[in-house]
């Protein structure tokens, strides 16, 4: 602030006294020392009162009521098609979490006759890619409102070594939340491909794994929560900046991975105890069954994650791989289905868009020829779509349907097969 004495005030007219002299704040803003201090006390007030809304909402948040099990279970029904046993866990462990917060908000301190400490509920969902696990906890932060951030483990590695710091993932939460420490403390954390941290073999590492078992270990700290210095920025820590503190002890961690080839240690476990007894009928039953849904602690540390890890996700459910049916129904159900924002989307220039029966089962069968899953539907939707998107808005049409013909000729004009063959 230039402090340049100049004869009037800008604000109030009045000429400069000793007693209250005039300062040049900006080039042509000049203030009197009462104007300013006027404007000091403005300021001051506003911010009280902000503080005072800020405190109030955040104290509302508190005492939101928390969605029964039941109504997480029906909300994600909305959203993620399948997946039954992976919601019911899901809807129960969130559902405890944000009791055990809330009866910790509630005592304020932990009651001298209340010595039950209700531990964190960590999840870790294993299930082929594309099945469902990120719109699981997208679906379930929509819900609660409450801040969320996905990370992708293989960016990080151990400290000092190229990559992401691992507390930059809280840097994420930090950012989703316009850096309000106290409700990122609240949050959900997606950590994706979590898998792709095993340590490599079963045995602990004799070279240094720092993008493995080094990973694993950084974690530990964030998952059983504790208070940790996290970059505003995030990437590399480095000495001059400024770190947020951040106390994981309330932060929901999810983590989801395909966990390739899990399978084969869960046939293993398995098929050991049933060999031992000679059913080589149930041996083959359970080959031929979704092996996931039989998967155990144990076997995500045959796989490579150490049991300290594993001991902080106690939460441990499958997803199924998506049939012919599921991919149909995802195709038209969900609140935000493609063909329904395809829909919208029409609907917005005034022409109603229909897609037939026979059409929907092409797309599902090119998704199942081409083993691209529940991702791929939307490739396809929008490879059929295009040309329609593009004419469409300046023909003056009414309705516009999209049969089976239509688009087969669409995904053969666009050499769909060439295109994901490559
Ligand atoms: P991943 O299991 O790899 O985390 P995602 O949840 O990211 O898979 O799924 C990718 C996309 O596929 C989602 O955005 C969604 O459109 C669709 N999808 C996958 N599984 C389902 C499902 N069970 N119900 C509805 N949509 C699904």
């Amino acid at each position: 602030m230039a402090k340049k004495t100049s004869t009037r005030c800008t604000m109030c007219g009045q000429t400069a006294t000793a007693a209250n002299p005039v300062v040049a704040v900006l080039p042509g803003l000049d203030l009197c020392t009462e104007c300013i201090q006027f404007i000091d006390e403005a300021r001051d007030n506003q911010l009280r009162a902000t503080r005072k809304t800020d405190e109030a909402e955040a104290a509302e948040e508190k005492c939101r009521p928390i969605p029964k099990p039941k109504e997480i279970n029906d909300f994600l029904n909305q959203y993620v098609i399948g997946q039954d046993e992976a919601k019911k866990f899901l809807s129960v462990a969130v559902y405890n979490h944000y009791k055990r917060i809330r009866q910790m908000d509630c005592a304020g301190k932990k009651d001298a006759a209340d010595d039950v400490d209700i531990e964190k509920s960590n999840i870790v969902m294993v299930g082929p890619t594309g099945t469902g696990k990120t719109l699981l906890a997208k679906s379930i932060a929509r819900l609660l409102d409450v801040p969320f951030t996905i990370v992708d483990a293989t960016v990080l590695t151990e400290a000092g070594y190229v990559g992401e710091d691992i507390e930059s993932l809280l840097t994420r939460l930090l950012q989703a939340c316009d850096y309000d420490v106290e409700r990122a403390q609240r949050g959900i954390v997606f950590i994706d491909e979590i898998d792709k941290i095993a340590r490599k073999g079963d045995n602990p590492s004799i070279t240094r794994d720092v993008s493995g078992e080094g990973v694993q270990q950084g974690l530990l700290k964030l998952l059983e929560g504790s208070v940790v210095l996290v970059p505003p920025q995030g990437g590399r820590k480095h000495p001059d900046q400024k770190m947020i503190p951040v106390d994981t002890k309330n932060i929901l961690f999810i983590c989801g991975g395909a966990f390739d080839g899990i399978e084969r240690k869960i046939a293993a476990r398995l098929n050991h105890r049933i060999v031992g007894y000679g059913h080589d009928a149930s041996k083959k039953k359970h080959e031929r069954e979704n092996l996931m849904r039989y998967v155990q602690p144990q076997d995500l540390k045959s796989f490579g994650l150490i049991p300290e890890i594993i001991g902080r996700l106690p939460i441990l459910t499958s997803l199924n791989p998506l049939d012919r049916d599921a991919l149909r129904r995802i195709l038209t159900e969900p609140k935000n289905a493609i063909t329904r924002q395809y829909t919208r989307l029409f609907e917005l220039d005034g022409v109603k868009l229909e897609f037939t029966d026979d059409a929907l089962d092409l797309i599902v069968d090119k998704a199942v020829e081409f083993k691209l899953g529940a991702r791929g539907l939307r490739t396809i939707v929008e490879t059929i779509m295009v040309d329609a998107m593009y004419e469409v808005p300046s023909n003056p049409v009414k309705t516009f349907t999209v049969d089976a013909d239509y688009a087969r000729c669409k995904l053969e004009e666009a050499h769909f097969a060439d295109s994901v063959a490559l």
